[in-house]
């Protein structure tokens, strides 16, 4: 078989790399692709959103399945155009992406639905969202409407704060026609996790626990990010909160797609607050995550193919997803100054040597090759992904290599990991497999 993977992150480089070590596939590859990537998949320079570009490709190139790393291209279609020249292209569709390329269609969704999330309201006028915000008081959450890369979240705790939110959405439009519409919703307290299932639309196949790591700063400060680092399982995600969210929120979801005649395919991401009143949606995204993936996927002992291809053709009932006990842990080694402005083009090295680290895989996120040499192209740059006996062992693993690895203002993340290891030291959560 010949696989297209789409995109060019970290998240597609876990893909690439499992994708390749299937034994029913020959050729893997990937548009754009990335320095790490193009060392095991034939990189092809188009853009992850040029739909008709890559449709092209994959047809003259008699690709077998395209997989969507990334948001935009599944909202705008990609999927839809694949399937229409007869393309099988694993990814919900236009209508069923809706999910994450509006919050204000998910929150609808959910309300009507009886899915568990935070009590919200929308809006179209600032001055009605402000006279709102007058009502309601803080803390809120104002979010954007549309997609904005996990920025347009705005988490604020004064009225003031409340205010300037709606002017950087709906006056200053930072985020562009994405916050021509606003949901405001009630600030939930807790911790979170992220819960993803594969599904053909009937059937779901839930993945391990996840626990992603937003904010730039160690102890969650500083403004959010695409995700800092990343591990599964999380204690805090215990047997029966995993069956809850299952049932409540992505069998329900799926569920509640089909009955508004949206048919999910695909994966399908759940980001839950666990509160004292159970677990509340934050957001769904339509895709895997960035950099959940990455822990993910080092965990999975199944070919991940059939998987794929079961979601596309109807039978995930008839597929067992084997997932390796041993927890696995992601550092995000990004450019200072991300998620501001950062410089690129800047040489890494120590790769070779913290590949060498046992059971390390280093990801590759924001990387290109430059006159035969590896340098910086993005602000998440690399996910140190290590597997550990414990999440200890897994976090000690994932430092030492990071700690190899040697770039102009590299930053990164000291604690990834360390609420859960908190949690398994003071014996809270499920902590058996760690
Ligand atoms: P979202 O893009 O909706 O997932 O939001 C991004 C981040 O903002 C989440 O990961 C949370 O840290 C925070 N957040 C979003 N909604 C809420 C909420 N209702 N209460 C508290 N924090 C939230």
């Amino acid at each position: 078989m010949r696989v297209l993977v789409v995109g060019s992150g970290g998240r597609e480089h876990a893909l690439v790399w499992k994708i390749a070590d299937s034994p029913l596939v020959d050729r893997v590859f990937c548009a754009p692709g990335n320095a790490g990537i193009s060392q095991t998949a034939e990189c092809v320079k188009i853009p992850a959103t040029e739909i008709l570009q890559l449709r092209k490709f994959a047809r003259e190139n008699s690709v077998d399945l395209t997989v969507i790393g990334p948001e935009e291209p599944l909202v705008k279609g990609i999927v839809d155009a694949f399937e229409s020249s007869g393309l099988r292209a694993f990814g919900p569709n236009q209508q069923a992406a809706r999910l994450e390329g509006s919050k204000v269609f998910a929150k609808q969704l959910m309300q009507r639905h009886s899915i568990p999330t935070a009590p919200f309201r929308t809006f179209n006028a600032p001055e009605r969202a402000k006279s709102y915000l007058d009502m309601v008081g803080p803390p809120v959450v104002v979010k954007a409407d549309g997609l904005a890369a996990g920025k347009a979240a705005i988490v604020c705790r004064t009225l003031k704060d409340a205010y300037e939110a709606i002017d950087r959405v709906m006056i200053r439009k930072e985020f562009g026609e994405a916050g021509d519409q606003v949901v405001i919703e009630g600030f939930l307290e807790g911790e979170e996790a992220s819960m993803i299932a594969f599904t053909d639309g009937r059937t779901i196949a839930v993945l391990p626990s996840t626990q992603d790591h937003k904010a730039v700063y160690d102890g969650d400060q500083g403004p959010n990010t695409g995700g800092m680092g990343a591990y599964s399982p999380t204690p805090v995600v215990t047997e029966e909160l995993a069956s809850q969210i299952e049932r409540e929120v992505l069998v329900q979801t799926v569920h509640a797609l089909n009955r508004e005649d949206k048919h999910y395919r695909g994966a399908l991401y759940a980001g839950i607050m666990v509160t004292d009143d159970g677990p509340q949606v934050l957001e769904f995204n339509c895709r895997l995550g960035d950099p959940e993936t990455q822990p993910l996927l080092m965990r999975m002992q199944s070919d991940l193919v059939p998987v794929l291809l079961a979601a596309l053709d109807g039978t995930l009932d008839q597929v067992d997803v084997r997932w390796d006990q041993r927890p696995a842990l992601c550092v995000v080694m990004a450019s200072g100054g991300y998620p501001g402005t950062y410089r690129r083009g800047l040489p890494i090295e120590g790769l070779e040597d913290a590949a060498k680290v046992k059971d390390v895989v280093v990801f590759h996120a924001g990387t290109a090759v430059e006159e035969g040499r590896v340098v910086t192209s993005g602000g998440r740059v690399l996910g140190v992904t290590a597997r550990g006996n414990s999440i200890k062992e897994a976090k000690e693993r994932a430092y030492e290599a990071a700690k190899l690895i040697h770039f102009e203002r590299a930053y990164y993340r000291t604690d990834i990991g360390q609420k859960a290891i908190d949690r398994v030291e003071a014996g809270e959560g499920q902590t058996d497999f760690a």
